[in-house]
């Protein structure tokens, strides 16, 4: 028997952690995470000497086999990303599932759960998020036509994530699609030094980065509100 626990981490401030978080990186036999070096500075934070192994997006199939066999000889693993919940937006989804058919009952899964920066997001926007659609980064060319035709037509509160290099592009597209009745909050290095929330029609956040370049910098949470 071997039991996967899927770590929550923190998005920016070291000090997002939980105590239980931190009892099971220091007591699995392994920590699988993204990036090592990511990971090391959070574990030598906390004095935590726990062996680590990377697992991303472009990992084989044969390091995959390798973490579940790992489990197969009964460790325990805590898996990690580089911020946040693992598989919201990241490769662990892919872990899981591959461990969860190889293992069967076997494998005990287990969420310690925390941070993550759609809910971090949503909780400062002051939209409704009794119900939201949540669409993980947006395509770079094929169907993100189709997805900014959903964004407008959608009566939910819609969340995504973008990079800096795109924001201005989606908020230059946003501004053009939506009514100006419509909100867009974006929430930018949430728990870091340059944390900052902006919210506005979409024409005015638009122009609010367009107009401050040394914003356009850092890790982006794009909200809009849902057309009523
Ligand atoms: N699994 C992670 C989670 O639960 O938060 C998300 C992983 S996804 C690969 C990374 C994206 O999350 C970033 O590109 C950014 O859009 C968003 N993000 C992560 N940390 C953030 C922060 N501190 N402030 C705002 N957005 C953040």
């Amino acid at each position: 028997m071997s039991t996967l626990y899927i770590v929550a981490t923190p998005i920016g401030n070291l000090e997002d952690i939980s105590p239980r978080a931190l009892e099971t990186l220091r007591a699995v036999d392994l920590v699988v995470c993204e990036d090592t070096r990511v990971t090391k500075k959070l574990l030598k934070h906390y004095g935590i000497t726990t062996l680590t192994e990377s697992y991303h997006a472009r990992s084989s199939p044969a390091k995959i086999e390798k973490i579940v066999n790992y489990m197969k000889e009964g460790k325990d693993i805590a898996l990690v990303s580089d911020a946040g919940t693992p598989a919201i937006s990241d490769p662990g989804a892919l872990l899981v599932s591959r461990a969860t058919e190889a293992l069967g009952e076997h494998l005990l899964v287990v969420p310690i759960p925390g941070p993550s920066a759609v809910t971090a997001a949503l909780s400062a926007s002051g939209l409704p998020a009794s119900e939201f659609l949540f669409l993980g980064f947006l395509p770079h060319k094929k169907g993100r036509a189709k997805l900014f035709s959903e964004i407008t037509a959608s009566m939910r509160t819609v969340v995504f994530y973008e990079s800096p290099h795109r924001i201005l592009k989606t908020l230059g597209s946003l501004a053009e699609a939506l009514s100006p009745v419509r909100r867009v909050v974006i929430a930018r290095e949430l728990t870091k030094i340059f944390e900052e929330v902006v919210s506005g029609s979409p024409a005015a956040v638009a122009s609010f980065f367009m107009d401050n370049p040394d914003k356009v910098r850092g890790e982006f949470v794009v909200m809009v509100s849902g057309a009523r």
